[in-house]
């Protein structure tokens, strides 16, 4: 039972302290409000994440994701290979361009893309593949890049929620065309809306900073129709602060979740691939169903213990309403079951940096005495 003084376990706790709050009024109070000198050194800063690729700040995950497709003329009549098991930004993204999401299968052992799968989905109308880097955990990049070469297709990596995520001592965001992340308030780090896409190619990074911003670099000598996608010096200055604290936040997070999984029994713990630097931007576990509801009822018994838990995602995208098609129509049947299984089985348990480590001691006592009776 949960005890008479203790505050329930949100499922996520974004941090807006004294810092975050000074850097903004610093930045209300001087004036220069969008995409000014703060936006400018974020991109610089963030570059040290990547190996120092170029790095093009936007106002979400969303539209750097819309953005880098654009910029990789991708549209009408392509077709790019995304995992169902995401958010829907992953899908969003290529439709908003015109083109068609094809959906591929996951590997159970890390909840991304089965490079196998993403073979088997390639056809003539394919452009790319958009690897999603899910929970912070990294996707197969090392196998998925010969896929790519062999098929002359571009990678986007949807890494939104993987900031500083690595694969054999490689960071996210340097092994695609681009890389595109959110700083959207409860991922790893945040600046209230905003995102961020990297690249190595210049012409590319130039590419999209037209794009960004109505396709001028000069002032109203608009090279190409482009669109709004501006972060504020607000959000950049949120951001520049956040970004110094990731390193710290990152090792909590690895460490909370080090002590989850020694401590966690009866619950499958989330799979680490072999050299992935995993970032828990979530502790997925795995509540084994066999058709039962059993990932429900402990959410639900959690949350009578006063212990937050979230479900990412009870839907895999081709189940949703926007892209299941119409019923009987030319509606493309597709056959996904590691997804279908991980969308019935999983559960995200509290890993933010900022859990004390009596909330983690309440986390594991209440999922081992839970997990237990299923
Ligand atoms: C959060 C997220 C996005 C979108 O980012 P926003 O900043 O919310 O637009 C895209 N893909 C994934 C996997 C995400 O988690």
């Amino acid at each position: 039972m949960r005890g008479r003084h203790e505050e329930p376990i949100p499922a996520a706790r974004p941090v807006i302290g004294e810092h975050e709050i000074e850097a903004a009024v610093r930045v209300l109070r001087s004036g220069a409000v969008v995409q000014g000198p703060e936006v400018a050194a974020f991109e610089t800063e963030f570059s040290a994440l990547v190996e120092g690729r170029h790095c093009v700040a936007v106002n979400s995950g969303t539209s750097a994701l819309q953005l880098t497709l654009m910029g990789l003329g991708i549209g009408p009549g392509d077709e790019v290979v995304v995992p169902s098991f995401s958010f829907a930004a992953t899908a969003n993204a290529v439709r908003l361009v015109g083109a068609e999401p094809v959906f591929a299968d996951i590997e159970p052992g890390s909840f991304c893309l089965d490079p196998d799968a993403v073979a088997a989905a390639v056809g003539p109308r394919t452009a790319a593949v958009l690897p999603v880097h899910l929970y912070g955990h990294p996707a197969a990049m090392d196998r998925l890049l010969p896929i790519a070469e062999r098929h002359g297709l571009a990678v986007v990596e949807d890494a939104c929620q993987a900031h500083a995520a690595a694969l054999n001592g490689r960071p996210v965001g340097t092994f695609g065309a681009a890389g595109c992340f959110s700083f959207y308030p409860t991922k790893n780090m945040h600046s209230l809306e905003g995102g961020m896409i990297t690249t190595a190619d210049a012409e590319l990074a130039r590419t999209l900073r037209l794009l960004r911003n109505q396709g001028m670099e000069q002032r109203y000598a608009n090279e190409v129709a482009g669109a709004n996608m501006r972060l504020t010096d607000v959000a950049a200055a949120v951001g520049r602060v956040q970004l110094g604290r990731l390193p710290v936040w990152t090792e909590q997070r690895r460490a909370n979740a080090k002590l989850l999984d020694s401590r966690l029994t009866g619950l499958h713990t989330p799979p680490v691939a072999d050299g992935a630097h995993h970032v828990y931007h979530q502790y997925t576990v795995r509540v084994p169903g066999n058709g039962r509801p059993d990932r429900d009822c402990l959410q639900k018994a959690l949350a009578s213990r006063g212990v937050g838990s979230a479900v990412y995602y009870p839907t895999p995208i081709h189940r949703l309403k926007a892209y299941r098609g119409e019923e009987g129509a030319q509606a493309r049947r597709w056959d996904l079951p590691e997804t279908e299984r991980a969308s019935a089985e999983v559960l995200s348990l509290p890993v933010y940096p900022t859990l004390t480590g009596a909330e983690l001691e309440r986390v594991v006592a209440a999922a081992n005495a839970l997990g237990g009776l299923l």
